[in-house]
């Protein structure tokens, strides 16, 4: 079993007039086998979780710790963290001109597995996961992110989880702008990814809608940069019929 701890993060993003704290001590452990849902309303520090997580330069980390497996994920780069098993499908991916996406899906396999793919299996294994988001042949030959609807962004991030095969995936907002079907082929691919029991998801997310799909083991409602109720899936029930109101109070913005 694999385990990832945040234990008492506090987090600080560089702005222009200077750091501003948004995380004021988040616990959260996260086993192999399960599925964590992190809800709340817009501006609570959910992506910024998700930032400090990926190692971007941009968030600080001021106090509390990072493990995974009882490693420092704070003492890694980005591309260690990657490597030590960690996925991270950002809310706004960057866009790269000039690279494709089967060039980079191989480069980044390369990466994480420390040898290249063996071609013949690698091809084979491309084309089956794109099959199964229902991804046409051609993407693969466009530009890395330049141009991809919100649909495509989406559906690029779970080709990466199911091609990379990571023990931990933090995924921020991937129901964000999907229809209906969708969000449908993009919600297989993440219990496709998780369905051997050995991988643990951290899903992010402002709706409830992606839980009638992703059914999570535990429910965690971020406010105001920590973690304000926990509870099981009955929880996210309890979102979907009063919102966020109970914890922000009436009329505020979410
Ligand atoms: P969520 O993902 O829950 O909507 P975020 O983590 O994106 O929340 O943002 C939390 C708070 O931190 C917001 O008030 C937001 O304005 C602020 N914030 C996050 N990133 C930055 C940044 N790069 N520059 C300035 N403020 C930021
Ligand atoms: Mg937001
Ligand atoms: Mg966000």
């Amino acid at each position: 079993m694999s385990t990832l701890e945040i234990r008492d993060l506090h987090v600080s993003v560089e702005t222009e007039n200077g750091p501003v704290q948004i995380l004021h001590g988040v616990n959260l452990t996260v086993n192999s086998g399960q599925t964590h849902a992190i809800m709340g309303p817009n501006g609570s520090g959910k992506s910024t979780l998700a930032y400090a997580l990926a190692g971007h330069p941009k968030y600080t980390v001021t106090s509390g710790s990072l493990t995974l497996d009882g490693e420092d994920l704070l003492e890694m780069t980005p591309d260690e963290r990657a490597r030590a098993g960690m996925f991270l499908a950002m809310q706004y991916p960057v866009e790269v001109p000039g690279v494709s996406v089967s060039n980079f899906l191989r480069s980044a396999k390369t990466a994480i597995d420390g040898e290249a793919p063996k071609l013949r299996t690698w091809v084979k294994d491309v084309k089956t996961a794109m099959d199964n988001l229902r991804i046409d042949p051609e993407f693969s030959e466009r530009d890395l992110n330049t141009g991809f609807s919100g649909g495509e962004k989406k559906r690029h991030e779970i080709l990466q989880l199911e091609l990379l095969n990571p023990t931990f995936a933090v995924l921020d907002e991937t129901d964000s702008g999907l229809d209906i079907d969708a969000l449908r082929i993009v919600s297989d691919g993440v219990n496709r990814f998780s369905s051997g029991g050995d991988k643990g998801v951290l899903l992010i997310t402002h709706y409830t809608r992606i839980l009638r799909y992703i059914k999570p083991d535990f429910v965690h409602v971020f406010v105001g940069g920590k973690v304000a109720e926990e509870g099981g899936p009955e929880l996210a029930e309890k979102l979907e019929e009063h919102g966020y109101a109970d914890y922000v109070g009436e009329g505020a913005a979410v």
